[in-house]
C-alpha cells in the first residue's frame, strides 16, 4: 500500500512518514500544496494524509481539484483545533475522514488503515483467504494459525493482493502500489517476490493469470469466483 503525506511542518511530515513506513506502507511526502497536488494527480495512492493549511495551494483546493478530476483515493485531512469550519469545507470538498491537530500518530495510523480497508470493501481489520489471515492492524500474516516470517516487501505484496481478493492485479499496478517514486521499477522483481511469497504461504493462493497479472483467491472459492 502506498501513501502520500502532504504536510508543510517538516518535523510533523517526517514523523508521519516514519510512522507510516514502520507500519509497512510505502510513503511519498510533499511539503506544499502544489507538489502534493501534482503527486496525487500523477501517482496512484491507496490513501492520502493531507494538511489543510499549506503553502502555495491550500489543502481544500488540492482536494477539490483531485475530486473534480475524478481522483477517488481515500483522503484523511489534518485540521487545526480552532478551525471547525475546515472540517466542514474539507468533507464537502471530498475528504473521507479528518484528524484534529494536535493528534497522536496512532490515531492517524488507525484511520488510514480503516480508510484503506473500507475502500477495498473490508469492514474488519482481518482479511481472510482460506487458510490465510492478514491482520492489517499488526501487519502480520498467519497461515493455519502460524505467523509467517515475511519481509516488508512480501507483506506489502500479500496485503495488496489480500485487499483485492478475487481481482486480477497487473504487475504494473503492483509496482505502482508497492514502491515509492524513487524505486527502480523493474516489474520482473514482482515475479521474484510472488515466487518467494508462494513458498512461504505453502498453499496455492496466488494464481498467475497469463498476460494479465496475479489473483489471490481461497482454494475452495476459485470455481465460485470464475462463475
Ligand atoms: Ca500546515
Amino acid at each position: 500500500m502506498r501513501i502520500l503525506v502532504v504536510e508543510d511542518d517538516a518535523s510533523l511530515n517526517a514523523q508521519l512518514k516514519s510512522a507510516l513506513e514502520e507500519a509497512g506502507y510505502v510513503v511519498d511526502a510533499a511539503t506544499d500544496g502544489e507538489d502534493g497536488h501534482f503527486l496525487g494527480d500523477t501517482e496512484p495512492y491507496d490513501c492520502v494524509v493531507l494538511d489543510i493549511g499549506l503553502p502555495v495551494m491550500d489543502g481544500i483546493s488540492v482536494l477539490q481539484r483531485w475530486r473534480d478530476d475524478g481522483r477517488v483515493m481515500p483522503v484523511l485531512i489534518l485540521t487545526a483545533r480552532d478551525r471547525w469550519s475546515d472540517k466542514v469545507s474539507g468533507i464537502d470538498a471530498g475528504a473521507d475522514d479528518y484528524v484534529t491537530k494536535p493528534f497522536h500518530v496512532e490515531e492517524v495510523l488507525a484511520r488510514v488503515r480503516a480508510l484503506i480497508r473500507r475502500a477495498a470493501g473490508h469492514a474488519s481489520s482481518e482479511i481472510r483467504c482460506g487458510p490465510l489471515t492478514i491482520d492489517t492492524k499488526s501487519s502480520k500474516a498467519m497461515v493455519d494459525g502460524t505467523t509467517l516470517k515475511l519481509t516488508s516487501h512480501e507483506f506489502r505484496l500479500l496485503s495488496y493482493l489480500g485487499h483485492h481478493l478475487g481481482e486480477v492485479i497487473s504487475r504494473t499496478e503492483l509496482v505502482e502500489h508497492l514502491y515509492d517514486q524513487d524505486f527502480d521499477r523493474d516489474s520482473n522483481t514482482i515475479e521474484v517476490f510472488v515466487g518467494r511469497l508462494r513458498k512461504k504461504l505453502g498453499h496455492d493462493l496466488i494464481e498467475t493469470v497469463r498476460g494479465l497479472g496475479y489473483r489471490m483467491t481461497a482454494p475452495d472459492e476459485t470455481s465460485e469466483k470464475a462463475g
